[in-house]
C-alpha cells in the first residue's frame, strides 16, 4: 500500500519494492545500486501477468511450431526445417519467442514448454516422413534453452520424444547457444555426450556472439555450427564479415563440424557462402518459418547455383 505522496504504510511493501529493484540491479550486472521506480512495479506485474498467461497457454495449446528450410548449398536441397515456436494469444494474435522465451526460461515454465516443442517437432517429423517419405524432409532442429537440460531426466525425455514420434535420434538436431553452455560448463557437457551417445546431433546455435567461442567449438562434443545471422546478413556490407565468415568456416571445417549459414536474406550472399566452402543456409532468401501445412509444398528457390 502506498500513498499518493509516494510513502509506504507497510513495511512488506518496502521490502518488496527493495526486491524488485534489487533484481534490476542484478540484471544490471554485478555491483550496481538501482532505485526502485513505479514503472518496475508495472513490469513486474507485466511479466506476472505473462507468466501466468503462458501456464495457460501451454495447457490450452496456444503454443504452435512454425519450420524454416535449411538447405544444402550445392544441390539446393532441403536437409531440414528447424523448429521455431510461436504463441497463438486469443487477444494479441501471434507472439514472438523472443517474448515469452525469456519469461518462460526465468519461471521454469521453459521446462513443461520445451517438453511440448520437442515431443510435437517430434511427432511431425514421423507425420512427414511416413506420408512424404523419409527423404523429403530428412531432420529437424530443435532449440533447447540452458534450464531444460539441467534438469534431471532430459535425455530419458528426449529420447521418449523421438520414440513416440517413431523417428530415428539422428534425424533430430538439439540445438544450443554458447551462453547456454556457459552457464554450466560441466552439466552442458556431460549432457551433450549423453544425448550423442543416444544419436542426436548437436548443433552449436548463433555462433561468435558468445564471449568464449573458440574455446566451445573444440571443448564441446558438436556436431553442427551455425554462423549466427548478424555476421553473414552483413556480408553484404564490409569485407571484415566475409573475413569473420571465412574464418568460422574454415575452423569448423578443420574440426570436422558441419556449418550452417543463418540470416541468409538475400540471392548476393549465396555465392561468397559457396565459394568459402559453408555448406548449408538458412534465412528469408530461402524461406520464411511457416506453418507445418505449407512445409511438404517447399520448393528451393530457382537457379540457385547461378544466384
Ligand atoms: P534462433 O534459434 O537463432 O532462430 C532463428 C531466428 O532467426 C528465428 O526467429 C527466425 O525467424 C529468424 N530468421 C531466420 N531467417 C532470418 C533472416 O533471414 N533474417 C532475419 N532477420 N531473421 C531470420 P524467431 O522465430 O523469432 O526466434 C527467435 C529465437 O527464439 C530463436 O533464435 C531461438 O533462440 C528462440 N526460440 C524459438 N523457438 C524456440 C523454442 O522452441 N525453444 C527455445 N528454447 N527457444 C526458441
Ligand atoms: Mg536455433
Ligand atoms: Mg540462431
Amino acid at each position: 500500500v502506498v500513498t499518493d505522496e509516494g510513502d509506504y504504510l507497510r513495511a512488506e511493501d518496502v521490502l518488496r519494492d527493495a526486491d524488485t529493484a534489487m533484481y534490476e540491479a542484478k540484471a544490471a550486472g554485478r555491483g550496481r545500486a538501482v532505485l526502485f521506480d513505479a514503472t518496475m512495479r508495472d513490469k513486474v506485474r507485466r511479466r506476472l501477468s505473462m507468466e501466468s498467461e503462458l501456464r495457460l497457454a501451454i495447457e490450452t495449446g496456444q503454443l504452435v511450431l512454425h519450420y524454416q528450410p535449411i538447405v544444402c548449398l550445392d544441390s539446393g536441397d532441403l536437409v531440414g526445417v528447424e523448429a521455431l515456436v510461436r504463441w497463438y494469444h486469443p487477444e494479441r494474435g501471434m507472439v514472438w519467442p523472443g517474448e515469452f522465451i525469456p519469461v518462460a526460461d526465468d519461471s521454469g515454465l521453459i521446462i513443461p514448454l520445451g517438453d511440448w516443442v520437442l515431443g510435437e517437432a517430434c511427432r511431425q517429423l514421423g507425420v512427414w516422413q511416413r506420408t512424404l517419405g523419409p527423404d523429403r524432409i530428412p531432420s529437424v532442429h530443435v532449440n533447447l534453452s540452458a534450464r531444460q537440460f539441467v534438469v534431471a531426466g532430459f535425455t530419458e525425455r528426449a529420447a521418449r520424444a523421438v520414440n513416440e514420434g517413431g523417428i530415428d535420434p539422428s534425424s533430430v538436431h538439439l540445438e544450443i547457444t554458447e551462453s547456454a553452455v556457459m552457464q554450466d560448463v560441466a552439466a552442458a557437457t556431460r549432457l551433450l555426450r549423453e544425448l550423442k551417445s543416444l544419436g542426436f546431433q548437436v548443433a552449436l546455435d548463433d555462433f561468435g556472439t558468445g564471449h568464449s567461442s573458440l574455446a566451445c567449438l573444440h571443448e564441446f562434443p558438436l556436431d553442427v555450427v551455425k554462423i549466427d545471422r548478424s555476421f553473414v546478413t552483413n556480408m553484404s556490407r564490409g569485407r571484415h564479415y566475409t573475413a569473420l565468415v571465412h574464418a568460422i568456416v574454415a575452423l569448423a571445417r578443420n574440426l570436422n563440424l558441419e556449418v550452417v549459414a543463418e540470416g541468409v536474406v538475400t540471392a548476393d550472399l549465396v555465392p561468397p557462402l559457396q565459394y568459402l566452402g559453408c555448406q548449408y543456409a538458412q534465412g528469408y532468401f530461402f524461406g520464411h518459418p511457416v506453418p507445418a501445412g505449407q512445409v511438404a509444398e517447399y520448393q528451393p528457390p530457382a537457379r540457385l547455383s547461378e544466384a
